[in-house]
């Protein structure tokens, strides 16, 4: 039978009951497996190759949810979760994405939810006063820092174009563009994505701390130039994915004033730190900027996904991604924002609301305690590895992640980590940095406390001593 189109008692009901799981799960996250323990292709194989002809009760799936799909995923907010960075999340951001998906407005111009714009104009205020960015800034939500650094790239792109009056000077062939060998994989894909030449995308030599060397950021500019080519960017990385390194962010902003340059700052993870005074440092610098990214869902308690945006030169962004239509002119156009000429996606999630959740909730103080706590943590952390005859930290532990690894080669540290992952109880993540590999602790959950922080290192040196 076809069950009634809308019948908010049964909704109510089912919300009840998942809501309840959802308390549950939130509570107990930490008796999962962090990663679970199955082979590629054994849960496609449970599930159904076609759909279903005839309506299927909430009931049942509900029941192969906690069946089929929960046994297969990993779990980003366990408390043992040290991988990759932290997609973390909260309690209030959890309920705003509850009320988005319930309300369902689709955001691209401001009279398809006016209160969705205005919001997301105020929530971007706050974030940019939060880090400490000058009021020249505006901000936008982007989906992803991925998405916020080739948006920043195309506008950068067509910003020197239009530079030239001669086609042929101006041509996007002729454009080159540096950042970092330790910048994150987007950033050289969203380099080849906005049609910079694969050829002319630099990836400069970094100091011993992963940074980038800006003397050859310097050379490489000096030698482009002389062979006619036309320097249009540089992205410089405050929290490289690897070490969070920082990059010399005043140095690099006076060479690019210089060179008159686009500069795109990403600080997909480490900007939430400069939430803290104390921290303010690494955005030293950022002031000079066109551009910068940085990810409230990393760090900040915010849901995936939700990516802050800041641009100085509003109407270079507006040249690039403008488009209108009849069917999307209203009579407010030239008095309102319409985000949608603000980024690459014509629709828009109406992801401002959980931003205001969060931050009215924790409130800045709230939220600059939790990201003291984690800084604090990842010191804690690096001081026992140095401790440790047997361990070695590698790089700086700035913000948070600390990279270390087991004195002997590369091969032993892969088995270590992999011994690690297997015991279901932490996750870490391996990356190479300079030259060797390295593994990886990132903190940054809101449930991680130092006991946790305490017990993964006991159990770290407990695998390695038993190998
Ligand atoms: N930039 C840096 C420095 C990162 O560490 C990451 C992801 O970890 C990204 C960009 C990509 O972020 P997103 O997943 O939001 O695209």
């Amino acid at each position: 039978m076809t069950p009634p189109v809308l019948d908010p008692e049964a909704f109510r009901r089912q919300a009840h009951e998942l809501v309840d799981w959802m308390a549950d799960y939130l509570a107990e996250v930490a008796e999962y497996p962090v990663q679970p323990n199955v082979a590629p292709g054994e849960i496609r194989a449970k599930l159904p190759a076609a759909p279903p002809e005839q309506p299927e009760s909430f009931e049942r799936l509900l029941e192969d949810f906690q069946q089929l799909i929960v046994p297969g995923l990993t779990h980003w907010g366990h408390p043992g979760f040290f991988g990759y960075f932290p997609a973390n999340t909260s309690p209030p951001s959890i309920l705003a994405e509850m009320l988005t998906a319930t309300i369902g407005a689709q955001c691209m111009s401001w009279s398809t939810s006016p209160a969705a714009t205005e919001l997301e104009q105020v929530m971007l205020d706050w974030l940019r006063q939060m880090i400490g960015l000058p009021d020249a800034f505006t901000g936008v939500i982007q989906d992803t820092a991925s998405t916020a650094t080739l948006v920043a790239l195309i506008t950068a792109r067509d910003a020197k174009v239009g530079e030239s009056e001669s086609r042929k000077v101006g041509s996007v062939e002729r454009l080159t563009i540096y950042t970092s060998e330790e910048a994150n994989s987007s950033v050289p894909k969203g380099a080849r994505l906005a049609g910079f030449a694969p050829e002319n995308i630099r990836l400069i030599e970094t100091d011993e701390n992963a940074a980038l060397s800006v003397g050859a950021l310097d050379h490489a500019i000096a030698q482009d130039k002389a062979a006619g080519l036309r320097p249009a960017c540089v992205v410089a990385t405050v929290g490289t994915t690897g070490s969070t390194a920082i990059d010399p962010l005043p140095a690099i902003a006076e060479l690019c004033q210089r060179e008159r340059l686009w500069l795109h700052v990403d600080a997909a993870f480490a900007g939430s730190a400069a939430i803290l005074p104390e921290m303010r440092w690494i955005l030293a610098g950022a002031e000079h900027a066109d551009s910068l990214v940085f990810n409230p869902h990393k760090w900040l308690l915010v849901n995936f996904d939700c990516s802050a945006y800041f641009v100085r030169d509003r109407a270079a962004l507006l040249r690039s991604f403008g488009a209108s239509a009849e069917i999307l002119k209203t009579a407010y156009d030239d008095s309102v924002v319409n985000y949608r000429d603000w980024g690459i996606q014509l629709g828009r999630r109406f992801r401002a609301l959980k931003l205001w959740f969060v931050i009215r909730s924790y409130g800045a103080e709230g939220l600059q305690a939790m990201v003291r706590e984690h800084i604090r943590l990842g010191k804690l952390f690096a001081a026992w590895v140095r401790a440790d005859p047997d361990f070695e930290q590698i790089g700086e532990a700035p913000l948070a992640t600390v990279c270390f690894r087991r004195k002997g080669d590369d091969v032993q540290n892969r088995n270590l980590l992999t011994r690690i992952n297997a015991t279901g109880k932490i996750f870490l993540t391996g990356t190479q940095l300079k030259g060797q590999y390295v593994l990886r602790l990132a903190l940054g959950h809101l449930t991680t406390t130092e006991a946790e922080v305490r017990e993964a290192w006991g159990l770290i040196q407990e695998l390695a001593n038993s190998e």
